[in-house]
């Protein structure tokens, strides 16, 4: 007796001879093309509907991080608003948020490793980070 199984297409929901060599989850090669491409486009849509970059836009999951950092390697909120391009009053308001245990632990580690660098400057500008922040 073989063994049937329902497409995962929600459009064709047909059943099929289900092969469990194959794990098919799919009745058809054109199914499981249609069911990857819908998947793809919704992404698509998510990302639209994100907000456009503004100085006061939501902080992503580093930017508190960051923040915090550069302002401890002794930034003012200015130079850090212009970084991430935003504004002084955003990047005041992310000082104040606290950190998580592990970020905190992991500035510290830093600082420390900092105070005997006199190259600052220079690694500031490789740990600039993308737009995306
Ligand atoms: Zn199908």
């Amino acid at each position: 007796m073989p063994q049937m199984r329902k497409c995962k297409n929600s459009k064709c929901g047909q059943y099929f001879e289900y092969n469990p060599a194959r794990k098919q989850i799919y009745c058809c090669s054109k199914c499981r093309q249609e069911a990857n491409h819908r998947k793809r486009n919704r992404k698509r849509e998510y990302r639209k509907r994100e907000p456009a970059p503004g100085p006061n836009r939501p902080y992503t999951a580093d930017t508190v991080y960051l923040i915090h950092k550069w302002y401890r390697e002794g930034m003012d909120s200015k130079e850090i608003g212009d970084l991430l391009m935003r504004s002084v009053e955003n990047v005041q308001a992310a000082l104040e948020k606290p950190l998580t245990r592990g970020q905190e632990k992991t500035i510290s580690e830093i600082s420390f490793a900092h105070k005997n660098v006199s190259q600052r400057h220079t690694e500031r500008r490789l740990t600039k980070p993308e737009a995306s922040f």
